[in-house]
């Protein structure tokens, strides 16, 4: 039996989401750091690029370079996040410390690649608010940072690729904070029920994001029958302007986009409840949701099966055909926050229907997260097709 239901987990997990919500004096970020700011004798350090994130860099009297991070405002989860370009035009061995300020924990563990598409894990050792590591540097820029970099443009790029393939409506939901798209796809069926797919509402869960890309292309892929009956919305980037400045966690209007599904502030969340709600008075119906994210295991938190009637054993059903397609386990942590903007609390209360909200773990073997995301999409389908 792979299938294990872990309530016990579930208080240590929303101690490591929430974080410590203790406020301190708001960190009045450096200005971006150009390359002037980080040169030291042959090494130069870059964050001109999405995704970016240096805060402010110096070297030690041993010749680490200190590469701080900070989070873009306060209180927030914290969950450091950097990456950065380096090279060298003398090829040599630098000692780096990633240092979080505010805070910070150390989190993520850091990853190179020459052509940002190859990444592998650096050798490293963490503090509580460290991260040490030493990397050979030389012309060739490296990107260093705490997972693989898929940004808005790689977004658009994927979305344009299947909706030729497939023939499927691409669109933008409506525009973030700072006017980026929050570029959209639909498969449209004869039918009008739907599901809805959502990620990436905190920047750094690349882990999240990359099991949404498995899921949507397997479901593209072997939903034939499903898409016939079906509709499905695709919406993978929900915070492009995190996205683009490399932000710990939050949208540029100052808050947690996966806690504001109640009060919708940002135009983020605006945006898709708009079109939720246009669908439904136009005579359609939300049959569930899927919220992708990462955090420090694998998890499927769900809502209790009692707390929407309506297919109340919808997530256990679907999760428990999964764990028999898989030789990993599938951990389900059913919990209610009621009053709390999570996309899933808001699928639920505000259009009565169950929702995951579907974890990877940060360091989770990528072929696991790939062979795991497309079993969830085939379990799905079969569930869906199999309902009345
Ligand atoms: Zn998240």
């Amino acid at each position: 039996m792979k299938y294990l239901k872990s309530a016990s987990a579930i208080a240590l997990t929303s101690m490591f989401l929430l974080g410590c919500n203790a406020v301190t004096e708001p960190h009045s970020a450096l200005p971006e750091a150009s390359p002037e700011h980080c040169r030291f004798g042959d090494v130069v350090l870059q964050n001109n690029f999405q995704q970016g994130r240096i805060d402010g860099c110096k070297q030690r009297e041993d010749g680490t370079i200190v590469v701080m991070t900070a989070p873009e405002d306060q209180p927030i989860n914290p969950s450091p996040w950097y990456a950065f370009k380096v090279s060298s035009a003398t090829p040599q061995t630098v000692a780096f410390e990633i240092l979080a300020l505010e805070e910070g924990r150390a989190r993520y563990n850091p990853k190179a690649s020459t052509d940002r598409e190859n990444w592998r894990e650096i050798e490293h050792s963490k503090g509580d608010h460290t991260i040490y590591f030493e990397l050979t540097v030389g012309p060739e820029p490296k990107w260093v940072a705490g997972q693989e970099l898929f940004d808005n443009d790689d977004y658009v790029a994927w979305l344009n690729t299947l909706a030729s393939a497939y023939n499927l409506e691409r669109f933008s939901l409506g525009n973030s904070a700072q006017n980026r798209q929050l570029p959209a796809l639909v498969s449209r069926s004869e039918g009008t029920e739907w599901l809805i797919l959502v990620g990436r509402q905190h920047p750094p869960e690349l882990t999240g994001a990359m099991a949404m890309l498995d899921f949507v292309e397997a479901m593209l892929e072997h939903g034939d029958e499903f898409l016939a009956r079906y509709n499905v919305l695709i919406a993978p980037n929900l915070n492009p302007d995190g996205v683009a400045l490399g932000n710990w966690r939050h949208s540029t209007g100052g808050g947690d986009l996966n806690r504001d599904w109640f009060a919708r502030t940002q135009p983020e969340t605006a945006a898709v409840h708009e079109y939720l709600k246009e669908l439904r008075a136009t005579g359609h119906t939300l049959v569930y949701g899927v919220d992708f994210h990462s955090t420090w295991r694998n998890v499927y938190y769900t809502m209790p099966a009692d707390y929407v009637s309506n297919e109340p054993t919808f997530s256990q059903d679907w999760l428990q055909l999964l764990a028999e397609k898989i030789p990993y386990d599938v951990v389900e942590a059913p919990g209610a926050t009621p009053g709390r903007g999570i996309f899933k609390q808001y699928m639920a209360d505000e259009h009565g229907i169950h929702s995951v909200t579907y974890e990877v773990g940060d360091e989770t073997d990528r072929a696991e997260i790939t062979a795991t995301a497309r079993a969830a999409a085939q379990a799905l389908m079969e569930y869906m097709l199999a309902r009345d």
